[in-house]
């Protein structure tokens, strides 16, 4: 039978997990090469080395990931194309916004009988509408897209200690079981449902709230109400995923992808932090200014995917149905201060 080659797009934070995590299964299990190519967006680190050349001496990502072994047999390749051509398993895991272009680039160069998967939370506004990470790559590059999301704060995987993982698939329950079979761990628990929109919608949507939240740390309000902004937000979550897709099912809200994401990430991630520190400064300081100050590279989801949600909104007229959704975005654009966080006014939800 033939053997499964494995190449992770994007080498980040998440991104260098995802790699150490295949790595080591694909040395374990006889269905995969035990080679695990992972393409890197080259960058010249301050002592003059390239990224590539220092992860793949050191076996370490220096920058996005330091101080953890990645495993031997994951290659650094600076070279998109060379790093796709040979794989039939392909893991994107980028910043959702340069996804496009990775796309445009990888036109024509993968096999056709690639099956991708992507960890990518976010979204790309259309003309036509909302177009999920997952579809992008389906319709850029005629092949099946699976999606894994889930609360996953990177750096915790990365030391192996105990998390859960959400695998949305659409059509093909045996493809959805080899990559469970390619990401599980004893520490890392993978279940697959079928819901791609309400497992990626889920992922991509809590970053929005996790910009609520740390709007909540950073005005010292206090657990009762950020925990309030965290069901506010959930409850926009699920309201949004079922208006785009009648498919979603309230069931995958209760997967890692759901709740137990929009827990974690609203306690410890990098959109909470970079939130806090907006609502700390009084307005003085952008959120690029601190997601260059505080990231150290690393990017933020959850303000862009505001925006694309707020023009979703605007588009189809149901800004009022979605006041929290509406208010992140309007604070995030320096239209509301952060204090608004708490104080819809006149904006009633009109869906239990
Ligand atoms: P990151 O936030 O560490 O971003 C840095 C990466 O972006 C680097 O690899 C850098 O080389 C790359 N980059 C910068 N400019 C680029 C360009 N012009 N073109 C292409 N690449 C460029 O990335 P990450 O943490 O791996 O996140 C990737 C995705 O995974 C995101 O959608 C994120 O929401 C999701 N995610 C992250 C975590 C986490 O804890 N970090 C957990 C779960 C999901
Ligand atoms: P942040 O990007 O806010 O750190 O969230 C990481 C994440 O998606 C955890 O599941």
């Amino acid at each position: 039978a033939e053997r499964f080659r494995v190449t992770v797009v994007g080498s980040g934070n998440w991104g260098s997990v995802a790699a150490k995590l295949v790595a080591s299964n694909t040395l374990r299990l006889r269905s995969f090469h035990d080679e695990v190519r992972m393409w890197v967006f080259e960058e010249m680190l301050p002592g003059g080395e390239k990224l590539s050349d220092a992860i793949n001496r050191t076996n370490e990502n220096v920058k996005y990931l330091p101080g953890v072994k990645l495993g031997k047999n994951v290659v650094a390749d600076p070279d998109l194309e060379n790093a796709v051509r040979e794989a039939n398993m392909l893991v994107f895991v980028t910043p959702h916004q340069f996804m496009e272009g990775i796309c445009k680039m990888l036109v024509g160069k993968i096999r056709p009988e690639a099956e991708g998967i992507s960890l990518i939370k976010g979204m790309e506004m259309k003309k036509e509408g909302p177009c999920l990470i997952s579809k992008l790559i389906t319709d850029m590059l005629s092949i099946n897209c699976c999606v894994l999301m889930g609360a996953n704060i990177a750096n915790e995987i990365a030391v192996e200690k105990f998390s859960e993982a959400t695998i949305g698939y659409q059509h093909s329950k045996e493809v959805a079981q080899r990559w469970t079979k390619l990401f599980s761990q004893s520490y890392f628990i993978v279940s697959a449902v079928q819901d791609i929109e309400g497992v990626e919608l889920c992922g991509t949507l809590k970053n929005v709230v996790a910009i609520g939240a740390g709007l909540v740390d950073g005005l010292d309000m206090g657990n009762n109400t950020k925990a309030a902004i965290m069901r506010i937000g959930l409850r926009e979550m699920r309201a949004l995923s079922k208006l785009l897709f009648s498919s979603v099912k309230d069931n995958t809200f209760f997967e890692s992808c759901g709740v137990a994401d929009v827990i974690t990430t609203c306690l410890g991630g990098r959109n909470r932090r970079v939130a806090e520190a907006f609502a700390k400064s009084g307005g003085n300081k952008s959120f690029d200014e601190l997601e260059a100050e505080l990231l150290q590279g690393q990017k933020l989801q959850g303000v862009s995917t505001a925006k694309e949600v707020y023009d979703v909104l605007s588009h189809r007229g149901w800004k009022g149905l979605f006041p929290f959704f509406t208010t992140v975005h309007e604070i995030c654009i320096g239209q509301l201060p952060p204090s608004a966080i708490v104080e819809y006014g006149e904006r009633t939800p009109k869906f239990s």
